[in-house]
């Protein structure tokens, strides 16, 4: 290796019976916070030194980096909003104001989904690169993939997405061979990709592999839980979490089914179910600091059992693209504290996005939520639905419309009795009052690789 590169970490192999892939991530609560410290005080002096983003936000805010020592010192900085990075990204193309590294030093860059408007785009330096390879690791290890296993690479490999080449790369590091087909190459490319590889694990979508599995006996001839397939990774949007989909998804591959977590602003995953499968690590406490806020009393709470709440996160060991209190939007309630696998970060399962949530008479509503419940009806619905929101902004005082598909055995005479019924399960579970329409299955399109809105701004005709 005449230039020392080295794209497997070289002691991989050595992790294949560990408890986990990182120690840290079995570290008591104390130490854990002992580190996060002493990196935030790191970070602090590393942007006082190199970000005129952060420089300005934090004079603006009357606050000096050398006050923020603790985890409760970060509250006394502003939060960096999505509308923040997209000003700062319009303001210095192409990596924004906030690039706080030389552009000599950038390495890579990755593209979010820019689901609202353009493209976010964000700089990695080498020292960046290292540190997402080993929180994707961690993660990957978490949810069951091990060093020597081939996985068949079902995000899009296109685009810049953090699904695509951070995904190759994450598994590289940790000796697991990417089977780099993609989304973008199709169900069918995919699948005989699959069948001649025999991959023991699958990364993508939960639609998705949930679509894959079902094309897998009229492309392939034989049944998905045919392929030899013992984990299916699933993450990018909430499925994963939707009991009704997972369900679907072990039964159809004869799989395992976990669930991670992440965004392109920190790293391409950062939470990740283990075994256990009833919530996501926080499996990257050394590199990412969270808080949770409450967005009804603006407040920061802590993480016990039971709680909820928007995710605010600090990056504590980047280089390129900073981030300081970072509103993710993603709304989070945390299922426990304590885990049978040794993992010391709390467990948490993603509601929905506070972008997507509605208020409909006072309460919080997410899509996603009500799309778990549609779920839950199989066979009596078709799982698939959407949100009308034909109203101004996010509130109503009206019920809140909602377009459910009819199971496909169902005749269209019950449909009065299919709406009571999903009405009344939607207000026993998520309180609040809808009023829903029954149309034939497959009236919307089903998911395939990309991600399907589940709210629409006017009623669709369905004539
Ligand atoms: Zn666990």
């Amino acid at each position: 290796m005449e230039f020392g590169l080295q794209y497997r970490r070289p002691d991989a192999f050595d992790k294949l019976d560990a408890k986990s892939w990182s120690p840290f991530e079995l570290a008591p609560m104390d130490e854990v916070r002992r580190v996060q410290e002493e990196k935030l005080v790191a970070q602090m002096a590393y942007l006082k030194e190199n970000s005129d983003f952060y420089r300005d936000m934090l004079a603006d805010a009357g606050v000096d980096f050398d006050d923020i020592r603790s985890i409760e010192d970060l509250q006394k900085v502003p939060c960096t909003f999505k509308t923040d990075v997209r000003e700062s990204l319009a303001a210095s193309k192409p990596f924004g104001r906030h690039l706080a590294a030389d552009m000599r030093d950038v390495v890579q860059m990755q593209a979010s989904s820019g689901t609202t408007g353009s493209p976010s785009y964000v700089a990695l330096t080498e020292a960046d690169v290292e540190m997402w390879h080993e929180m994707s690791a961690r993660c990957f290890f978490a949810n069951g993939i091990r060093p020597g296993d081939m996985v068949l690479h079902g995000f899009s490999l296109a685009k810049g997405f953090v699904g695509g080449i951070p995904v190759m790369q994450a598994l590289q590091y940790m000796g697991a061979i990417d089977v780099p087909i993609g989304a973008d190459g199709g169900a069918d490319r995919l699948l005989r990709a699959c069948a001649d590889t025999r991959p023991r694990c699958i990364v993508g979508a939960p639609n998705f592999v949930l679509h894959l599995a079902e094309k897998a006996e009229e492309i392939l001839g034989v049944k998905a839980s045919e392929l030899g397939v013992e984990r299916v990774i699933v993450g990018g949007e909430p499925g994963g979490g939707i009991p009704a989909i997972r369900d679907r998804i072990e039964e159809l591959w004869g799989a395992k089914c976990c669930e991670m977590l992440g965004g392109t602003d920190l790293g391409m995953a950062y939470w990740a179910e283990c075994d256990e499968q009833n919530g996501m690590h926080m499996v990257n406490m050394d590199h990412i600091i969270t808080e949770l806020l409450d967005p009804e009393t603006g407040n920061i709470i802590p993480f016990t059992h039971g709680a909820k709440g928007e995710m605010i996160y600090t990056a504590i060991s980047r280089e390129a693209s900073p981030m300081l209190r970072f509103r993710s939007g993603d709304y989070i309630e945390v299922l426990a504290t304590e885990c049978a696998c040794g993992r010391t970060g709390p467990k948490i399962r993603c509601i929905g996005r506070t972008d997507d949530m509605l208020i409909v008479r006072g309460a919080n509503v997410f899509p996603s939520a009500i799309h778990s419940i549609v779920n839950d009806m199989l066979p009596e619905t078709n799982g698939i639905m959407r949100v009308v929101a034909d109203f101004d902004g996010h509130t109503t005082q009206g019920a809140l419309k909602v377009i459910v598909e009819r199971g496909p055995a169902r005749a269209p005479a019950d449909d009065d009795a299919l709406k009571s019924q999903i009405e009344t399960r939607l207000r026993d579970a998520l309180v609040f009052k809808a009023n829903v329409t029954i149309v034939a299955a497959d009236t919307f399109e089903k998911p395939g690789a990309a991600k399907v809105a589940l709210t629409l701004r006017k009623f669709p005709d369905l004539s």
